[in-house]
């Protein structure tokens, strides 16, 4: 840790806070020689500071880290001991839960409280349930015939290369960091370059944490230079990516482009939730409302499309545009903050456009639709009727505060509206008709189905797309097979039996 790494940043609260701000390799912080990156307060516009980022050297230097410490020691290191590590991180990430969640906050806009309550809290969830998986991975023993025996072993692979989003910073890097550990590799890891900085902190706790140099690095930078220097490197085992599916599909070719890496692709979205003419229309409207607006309207399971029946369309516009009035936006650090800025001028730009487009498409703005204040990239979060799936705001994904809403006569057509588009992360059904809530969810090809409700998360759980939202599941046991590579041993028994 070096004068150079540490400055100290202003918070809109009028507070102050410390960062990281070079790479984090082998234990240390270190200079990047990539340029240098500006990462801006989506709140108020302003610079944060500058973050170093990564060139195709520092790349290398991260992943020889990685695959010395891979080969000489992680891997010789005891199951338990990796988990009691993690439980370590995980600790010390308890102890620092609100610098982690100022960081978050300041650097992607999103709420403190929430960051702290959400993001940070279930991080630290995933890191001990991973924790606990660390010595419970074993193989199995096979009978084949009399004279051998036979034995699988769940091996690690390496040296594991891990490029993240900027809509939930922490979080995932914690999907990746902790399955990837916990079997029993090293990682290099590449934060957003428009979100570095709770990433290089916990740098700083990986190493009190007492892991070994090399098993964790973090580096950022952009994604069409260090990312792909580090999907393209030959001593990487396998991408997990999470972003864009055109980023997805970079990294494939990436991939095959090496040496044919294992991957895991979490994509975009544009998931329907469906209301159906039975619902709970109160409570539908209070949870398909969190399932668009939550984090801004920049979650990849955002329940973006809402196909109501057409009986009930009326009332469940009126009842879900009295919860979104609710939702309060406002600074970050105003603990009543529900909702704060989208993530850059990009994003803002794209997503008032994306209002427009709705509208020339035939759509009506029943509630918001401009910006929010003059200062910061805030939206309004904005209600679109009038929607068919033929629109542009029904089929692509905007990634903002913004919901389209349609109707549907019957269920079958509700099933075929939801199936219509080239995603399938997620979907929602509300009813109290069992029957229909089982016929929905089997037929939705998505890779989760909420009943009513939208958004609830669990370690334990798995999590991962369908169709272009990619593939590979995050969490929970099956995160397991993402991480490791099965070997079979075959011994001929010598002895007469
Ligand atoms: P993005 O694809 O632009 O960037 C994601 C990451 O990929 C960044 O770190 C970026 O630097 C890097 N990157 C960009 N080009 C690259 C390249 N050629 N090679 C290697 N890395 C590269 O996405 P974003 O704008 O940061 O995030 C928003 C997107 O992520 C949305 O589409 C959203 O749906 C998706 N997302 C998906 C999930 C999921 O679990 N399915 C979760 C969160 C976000």
């Amino acid at each position: 840790m070096t004068q150079a790494d540490i400055q100290t940043i202003r918070l809109t609260n009028g507070k102050t806070a410390n960062v990281h701000t070079q790479l984090f390799i082998n234990n240390e912080f270190v200079p990047g020689h990539g340029p240098l990156i500006e990462t801006i307060n989506p709140a108020n516009e302003e610079v944060i500071c500058k973050v170093h980022s990564a060139d195709e050297n520092d790349v290398n230097l991260a992943v020889e880290s990685a695959y010395n410490c891979y080969y000489n020691t992680w891997r010789k290191v005891a199951p338990a001991e990796r988990g009691r590590l993690l439980n370590k991180l995980a600790d010390l990430m308890e102890r620092d839960k609100d610098e982690i969640a100022i960081l978050d906050a300041v650097d992607n806009g999103k709420s403190f409280v929430i960051a702290r309550d959400v993001d940070v809290t279930e991080s630290i969830g995933c890191y001990r349930y991973f924790a606990g998986w660390a010595d419970k991975i074993h193989g199995k023993t096979i009978d084949t015939t009399f004279d051998k025996m036979c034995y699988t072993r769940h091996e690690s692979l390496g040296v594991v290369g891990a490029v993240v989003p900027w809509n939930y910073p922490t979080m995932m890097a914690g999907w990746k960091f902790a399955p990837a550990l916990a079997t029993g590799n090293c990682i290099v890891l590449k934060s957003s370059e428009v979100t570095p900085l709770a990433t290089l902190k916990f740098g700083e706790l990986v190493k009190e944490a007492g892991f070994p140099a090399g098993v964790v690095n973090i580096i950022t930078g952009y994604g069409h230079t260090t990312g792909n220097y580090l999907s393209a490197h030959p001593k990487i085992s396998k991408m997990a990516f999470t972003g864009s599916t055109v980023t997805g599909r970079k990294i494939m070719e990436s991939s095959a482009g090496s040496n044919l890496k294992k991957l895991q692709l979490e994509l975009g979205g544009k998931s329907a939730q469906i209301v159906l003419a039975d619902a709970d229309l109160a409570s539908s409207a209070y949870w398909a409302c969190g399932g668009i607006f939550n984090n801004h309207g920049q979650s990849c399971n955002a329940g973006s499309r809402i196909f109501v029946h057409e009986s009930v369309h009326d009332k469940f516009v009126e009842l879900f545009i009295e919860e979104t009035k609710k939702l309060k936006l406002g600074d970050p650090f105003d603990d009543e903050t529900f909702q704060g800025p989208q993530i850059n001028k990009s994003q803002f730009d794209k997503i008032l456009n994306y209002i427009e487009i709705g509208k020339k498409e035939g759509a009506k703005v029943a509630y918001g639709g401009k910006r929010w204040g003059n200062k910061g990239y805030f939206i309004e979060p904005t209600v679109l009727i009038n929607c068919t799936n033929d629109m542009r705001v029904m089929r692509e994904e905007i990634f903002g505060p913004v919901v389209a809403i349609g109707t549907f006569k019957t269920i079958d057509e509700a099933i075929d509206l939801a199936n219509d588009s080239d995603y399938g992360l997620a979907g929602g059904v509300y009813t109290q008709n069992l029957d229909d809530a089982i016929k929905v969810t089997n037929e939705v090809r998505a890779g989760t189905m909420w009943v009513n409700c939208y958004d609830v998360f669990d370690q334990s759980t798995p999590f991962g797309g369908y169709k272009q939202s990619g593939f590979g599941k995050e969490l929970g046991k099956y995160a397991l097979h993402e991480y490791t590579q099965v070997k079979v041993v075959k011994i001929q028994l010598q002895s007469k039996i």
